[in-house]
């Protein structure tokens, strides 16, 4: 049998070490290993890797803690845009969609695009189109109101700024979520899911949803799953970027996550972290920024939860 694995994280843009609390860590760490348990507990009892993922990223999009699902930040218009993406490493599917709102868990509707429609990415009112005809049931604003979030948006909306959860004047708490899995016959998955950056407008889509940029899965490579600077990771083709140089350079899954997080994305401008699976179990979740919410459990007998480096 295979080693089996997952990885899992709620963004790069974590409080600065300043502002978190004793009691808040608690709370993060108590979801991200809720998160974590509950993807691994899938791959333990013979689970795809497809489905481990989805389960870990439902469970983070239904906590207010990060940028996800319930959690999302505000855009322009005082709604939530949400953006998702899964991949399966063994087929090669994938599932996206982006610009949504009122789904709660965006990371099923892309897993519904992968494996009951012929696209790959449904974006917008189609997106939302598809998801009336499989039943989907969608939650009014207070399903997606958060006090933090709000005070968040109300102080740069009348500018022309956004904001990204790891932005250098940091006073937030949130990220985006993703997970990374390796199943017990070696096949691999990547999931990411995100509320994007606060106070965007005209339609603005970050890195998470497209295939190679946020979000990435090769059985013969690796599985990836991105939070950081959305703009530069779409640039930095960054998933993507990780899985060439394992295949063209032949670099290990550590080597070739590190040089694209602590080189490639740095020399471009942008900041943030990933996380990252191969087909052996091997996991490796480089960043750059101050600290990234993540987990990593495997059935060698690793089991971490950490915020900071
Ligand atoms: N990458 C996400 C985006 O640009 C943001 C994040 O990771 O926090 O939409």
């Amino acid at each position: 049998m295979n080693t089996f694995s997952i990885a899992i994280h709620g963004g790069a843009g974590t409080l600065v070490k300043g502002m978190m609390t004793p009691e808040l860590e608690w709370q993060y760490k108590q979801a991200l290993k809720a998160a974590l348990d509950a993807g691994y507990d899938v791959l333990e009892s013979g689970g795809t890797a497809v489905d481990a993922v989805e389960k870990s990223v439902m469970i983070l999009e239904n906590s207010h803690l990060f940028n996800a699902g319930k959690g999302s930040v505000f855009t322009a218009e005082e709604t939530h845009e949400m953006d998702a993406c899964i991949m399966d490493g063994k087929t090669l599917n994938a599932g996206a969609v982006s610009l949504i709102s009122g789904i709660k868990n965006p990371i099923s509707l892309a897993k519904d695009v992968m494996e009951k429609s012929e696209h790959v990415f449904l974006a917008g009112e189609g997106a939302m189109r598809f998801a009336k005809e499989l039943d989907y049931k969608l939650e009014d604003d207070s399903y997606f109101y958060d006090d933090f979030r709000h005070k968040q948006w109300l102080e740069i909306k009348d500018t022309d700024s956004f904001q990204l959860d790891h932005a250098k004047k940091k006073d937030s708490k949130f990220g985006t979520v993703g997970a990374v899995a390796c199943d017990k016959n070696g096949n691999i998955a990547a999931a990411t899911s995100t509320g994007g950056m606060t106070n965007k407008k005209w339609g603005r889509v970050g890195d998470s949803p497209m295939v190679g940029a946020g979000n990435y899965a090769n059985n013969k490579t690796c599985a990836i799953s991105c939070t950081g600077s959305g703009e530069f990771f779409i640039r930095g083709v960054v998933a993507y970027d990780v899985a060439c140089l394992i295949e063209h350079k032949n670099m290990s899954l550590q080597d070739a996550s590190n040089e694209v997080i602590n080189k490639r994305i740095l020399e471009l401008g942008g900041d943030g972290g990933l996380i990252a699976v191969d087909a052996k179990g091997n996991i490796a979740m480089p960043f750059n920024t101050e600290g990234m919410y993540r987990g990593q459990k495997s059935s060698l007998g690793v089991d971490e939860i950490s915020i900071y480096k």
